[in-house]
């Protein structure tokens, strides 16, 4: 190891610290500025939106609209147990969830027929799923159905009931690229 030579021993000498104590405050400096970057990260990143669920009654249909702003999609996911099939469009860390019913019994099945097409819900990026639940529900968020539970994507999410969340319905989704931990 050259750089071990180079410059880490000419201090720990001078010093009169062993080479190993030299080590240490090295890897001290480099933990430091990782937990900076990391700061300046997660500045920069801002609300960690991570996609808006949009009913639709035919995916295919609504593809044109997206692509002639710069949005194609990336994923393509039947999620049977909740009967949708969803359409991820986008690239980059925010995407938009087209959500279209395999069955009419189906959740967004019931949502189209009610309420038409249009926005569905908004989902935030969390890096722990469990110990957000366990903050939500202690502010009184009220979940949805069994959570988390397996979503699009292989990830975790849950989701809180409208009346509960001021009229919106709420999606949180586990995202370990948000985590610090390594
Ligand atoms: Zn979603």
């Amino acid at each position: 190891m050259p750089f071990l030579r180079s410059k880490a021993t000419r201090p720990a000498a001078a010093r009169g610290g062993s080479l190993f104590d030299e080590l240490r405050r090295l890897e001290e400096r480099l933990k430091e500025r990782e937990k900076a970057l990391d700061a300046r990260e997660s500045a920069l990143r801002g609300t960690p939106l991570d996609h808006v669920g949009i009913a639709v009654r035919d995916a295919k249909k609504v593809l044109p609209i997206y692509a002639a702003i710069g949005l194609k999609p990336h994923l393509v996911e039947d999620v049977e147990s909740e009967g949708v099939r969803t359409t991820f469009l986008g690239s980059g860390f925010s995407h938009i969830e087209l959500l279209e019913p395999l069955r009419p019994d189906s959740p967004i099945g019931g949502f189209l027929e009610k309420r038409g097409e249009g926005i569905h819900h908004v989902a935030v990026a969390v890096d722990d799923i469990e110990a957000t639940l366990l903050r939500a529900r202690a502010a009184g968020l009220q979940v949805v159905g069994e959570a988390p539970r397996a979503g699009a994507r292989g990830r975790r999410v849950a989701f809180f009931y409208p009346n509960s969340v001021h009229g919106v319905l709420l999606e949180i989704v586990e995202n370990p690229r948000m985590g610090r931990a390594r």
